[in-house]
This record gives structure tokens, sequence and C-alpha cells, in this order.
């Protein structure tokens, strides 16, 4: 598998609420959807309306779709797109959907058919024609996806829980951490041994440092936080990630020379960006 190439393409990096327009063209309006294409395999962070185009562009690409998505958690924002991801269409794509934060109560599958259900939604999921798999699962575990991929997981701090991700694959890793809320002088040890000397850290930035007090106990953290785990953390690069609906493209420009300058290897998230690890 080393010889292989490690591909993370943002296909949506808002929090929160989609937020089209000129304001927001230059990083994107998409809500969050990462996606880490390792070999033949596609592995998805959440579903949010980024999906949509990332659906397509694998129905472009032609073939069958073999895809794992993990999601953060159920909030609208991070399941949104489900409906919208064309190869759930598709008799020959085979996907698996994983969720961390809903068991002993809930069930992955039971969300998205409540999200998908009358009066809310016009198509069921009895609409979908792929070879679909609801896996709930504990956050904490440790999920083998097969062909050498790997997923270390952990329960983050936000209202209903939420699910980080350290994913392994050919010998790079990418840390997929959003949404959380930070306790104020402290670095969450779960998030740190998630983060610990990845090759990416994406990293939920709805805040900054001075927003924060305003919003404590809304699930959310800054991307100055971000920066002290990646420090602490041994991060090669750091994505800020799940950006405020507020924060328009000059606010996230002012964010990204700040944070720059604070971490070499930071940057803002933006739509459409491909990364190679
Ligand atoms: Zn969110
Ligand atoms: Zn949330």
């Amino acid at each position: 598998m080393s010889s292989q190439q490690l591909t993370v393409r943002f296909w949506g990096v808002r929090g929160t609420l989609a937020t089209p327009g000129p304001a927001t063209i230059r990083y994107g309006g998409n809500t969050s959807c990462v996606e880490v294409e390792c070999g033949r395999r596609n592995v998805i962070f959440d579903a949010g309306t980024g999906i949509k185009k990332l659906g397509d562009h694998l129905s472009a690409r032609g073939g069958a779709v073999d895809a794992d998505i993990m999601f953060s958690h159920v909030h609208m924002d991070h399941i949104i797109g489900i409906p919208f991801f064309a190869p759930f269409y598709g008799a020959q794509h085979r996907i698996r959907l994983w969720a961390g934060n809903l068991l002993p109560k809930g069930r992955l599958e039971v969300a998205v058919r409540a999200m998908m259900s009358t009066p809310l939604f016009p198509i069921q999921v009895d609409a979908f024609k792929a070879e679909l798999q609801f896996r709930d699962f504990a956050a904490g575990d440790m999920l083998d996806l097969g062909d050498g991929i790997k997923a270390h997981t952990g329960m983050l701090n936000h209202p209903g829980g939420a699910v980080g991700y350290r994913l392994e694959c050919a010998g790079r890793s990418v840390a997929y951490i959003t949404d959380t809320e930070h306790r104020s002088h402290e670095l969450d040890p779960t998030v740190l041994s998630l983060v610990r000397n990845a090759d990416l850290m994406i990293y939920d930035c709805t805040y900054t440092d001075e927003e924060f007090p305003a919003y404590v106990g809304w699930g959310h953290s800054t991307w100055q936080q971000a920066v002290r785990l990646a420090k602490a953390g041994g991060v090669n690069r750091l994505a800020i990630f799940h950006h405020d609906p507020d924060h328009d493209d000059a606010f996230m420009q002012k964010v990204e020379v700040a944070a720059s300058k604070a971490y070499p290897g930071a940057f803002v998230a933006r739509e459409g960006l491909v990364l190679q690890l």
C-alpha cells in the first residue's frame, strides 16, 4: 500500500449552514464533506451539502464506487447532502455508513430515515439502489476498513456527542476532528491522541478565541486552539475547518494570515482544495 498516494479533497468546509453567495466564493459555502482517496477506496467524512458535487464527480469518473462515509455525528449540516449523493441511486455501488455517537439509544439508519421522511422530504431511503450498510460503533473503537485502511476514533465534546477520526492509509494519517468544544487552559487528551504526528489535521475552527466566550456550550472550538493542539501534537499540516456562516472571505483571509504566522503548516480549508499526502 505504501506506494499508493493519498489524496484529500475538500468538497464542503462550512459549518452549521450552507452559505453561498459572493462573500463566500473564495473559501466556499457548502457544509462539511471531505474525501480521502486511497487506492481504489474512497473514505468520506460527513455528508453535508458538499457531498452533492463529490457524488457528481464519482459518477462522471465511472465505475463502481466502493466507499465508506464516516459521520462525525448526525446534526443536519453533516447529513443534509445524503439524498443528493448520486452513487446511492446506482445498484453497482457499495457504500458503508458509519456513526459512533448514537449507541445505545440511537441508530444511524433510524436517524437517516427520519431525515428522509414525510413531511420533511419527498424521497425515502428505500429509493436508494446501492448496496448500503449502516454500521453503528462506539466512539473509541478502532475500525478496520480493509485494504490496509484503519480508523481510530474518539468521542468529542459536542451536544449529543460527535466522533473524531484518525484515518491511517498508505503510511499516511489524516485526523478529522469536528464538531468539538475545547475546555479553556486544557488540551483534550482524546483529540491530542488522534492528531499526534498526523500528516494532516482537520479541525473545528468555528470561532476565534475572542468570540469563544459568547458561545460556550455550543460545541465548537477556535483556530487558536487548533494551533495549540497542532503544536503539542507535532502535526504537519493543519486545516482550519467548519467555518462559521458569518465569517466571510475577508474574515477568513485574516484568519489565514494570523494562523499561518502562528503555525507555518496552518491554512484555511477551501472548497475545491486538493492535497496529495
Ligand atoms: Zn457542524
Ligand atoms: Zn454539530
